[in-house]
C-alpha cells in the first residue's frame, strides 16, 4: 500500500482500525485458525440455497435469451444492452463488475452509485475505498483472486435502494456471473445482496455469523461498506465476518486442493 493511500485512509479514519483488528485477531497463522471458533458451521446452521422468503412479488421482465448458456463476453455484451427493468432508463452505463475471472472471493454489493455509473466500475466511491481497505487488511486486492459485483447492474436514481422487482430482473445476470466465476467463497455486502443471492429479507444482524450456501459455494453475510461508514463501531463486526469468510475459503481450498492463500 502506498504512503499516499495510507494517508488517505488514515484521513478517513479507516486504516488504523482495520490494521489493529487484523493483528489482534489473526496473529497466529496456525491450523487452529482454520477452524471456526465462535462462529458456528455445523450442519444444522448451514442454510441451503433454497429460498426462505417468497420470490419478488412482481413477475420480472426477464433478460432476453437463454442466460444460462452465455459465456463471459456474451454476458458482458448482453448486460451492456439490457433493458429488463426501469433502471436502464437513467443509467450512463450498466456496471457488470470488476476483477479476476477465476476468483477465490466474490463480493456482491447493492448497485452502482453516481461515480460507478460514470466510471463503469463497482465500488469506486467512498464505500469502495473502505472495501479496498477491508481487502487490504485481508491481504488481498481488487482484481487479484477477487471479483466485485452488484445485485443490480444499473444505478438506481438518486442512489435509492433497488426495488425487489429490479433485483429480480437483474438476478439472472448475477446468477450467470456466479456460475461462470465459480468463486470459492461469496461475501454478501448488505441487504440487497442477501435478498438477491439468498432470497432472504431478514435483518443483517440476524443473518451474519453463519455460513450459508449458494450452489455449493460457501456464503457469508456482512454489512455494506456504506453502512459501515455511517456506523463506524460496526466495523469490528464486519472484520469478524471477513475473517470468518476467510476460514470458509481456507476450508474449501483445503478440502478441494489448491493453494492456500496467505
Ligand atoms: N455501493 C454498491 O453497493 N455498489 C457499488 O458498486 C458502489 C457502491
Ligand atoms: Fe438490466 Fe439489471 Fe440494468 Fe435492470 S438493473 S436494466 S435488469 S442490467
Amino acid at each position: 500500500m502506498s504512503l499516499t493511500r495510507e494517508q488517505m485512509l488514515a484521513e478517513m479514519g479507516l486504516a488504523p482500525i482495520w490494521r489493529l483488528r487484523e493483528t489482534a485477531t489473526e496473529a497466529p497463522e496456525t491450523k487452529a485458525a482454520l477452524a471456526p471458533a465462535s462462529l458456528p458451521t455445523d450442519a444444522a446452521q448451514v442454510v441451503a440455497s433454497k429460498p426462505s422468503v417468497p420470490a419478488a412479488p412482481h413477475a420480472p421482465l426477464r433478460p432476453p435469451g437463454a442466460v444460462d448458456t452465455l459465456d463471459w463476453p456474451e454476458l458482458a455484451a448482453a448486460v451492456a444492452e439490457c433493458k429488463a427493468c426501469q433502471l436502464c432508463q437513467q443509467r450512463k452505463q450498466a456496471v457488470l463488475g470488476v476483477g479476476d475471472l477465476n476468483p477465490d472471493w466474490l463480493f456482491v454489493g447493492e448497485g452502482p452509485g453516481a461515480e460507478e455509473d460514470v466510471k463503469g466500475e463497482p465500488f469506486v466511491g467512498q464505500a469502495g475505498k473502505l472495501l479496498d481497505n477491508m481487502l487490504a487488511a485481508l491481504g488481498i486486492a481488487r482484481g487479484e483472486k477477487v471479483y466485485i459485483g452488484n445485485a443490480v447492474k444499473c444505478r438506481p436514481p438518486g442512489n435509492r435502494t433497488p426495488e425487489a422487482a429490479e433485483m429480480a430482473a437483474c438476478r439472472p445476470w448475477l446468477e450467470r456471473q456466479i456460475a461462470l466465476l465459480k468463486p470459492k467463497v461469496i461475501v454478501l455486502l448488505g441487504k440487497a445482496a442477501v435478498h438477491s443471492v439468498l432470497r432472504d429479507d431478514s435483518s443483517l444482524g440476524s443473518l451474519r455469523g453463519r455460513r450459508y450456501e449458494y450452489q455449493g459455494i460457501p456464503v457469508v453475510v456482512t454489512y455494506h461498506p456504506a453502512y459501515l461508514l455511517r456506523n463506524l463501531p460496526e466495523k469490528a463486526k464486519a472484520w469478524e465476518d471477513l475473517l470468518f469468510a476467510r476460514r470458509c475459503l481456507r476450508e474449501r481450498l483445503a478440502s478441494g486442493g489448491g493453494e492456500l492463500p496467505l
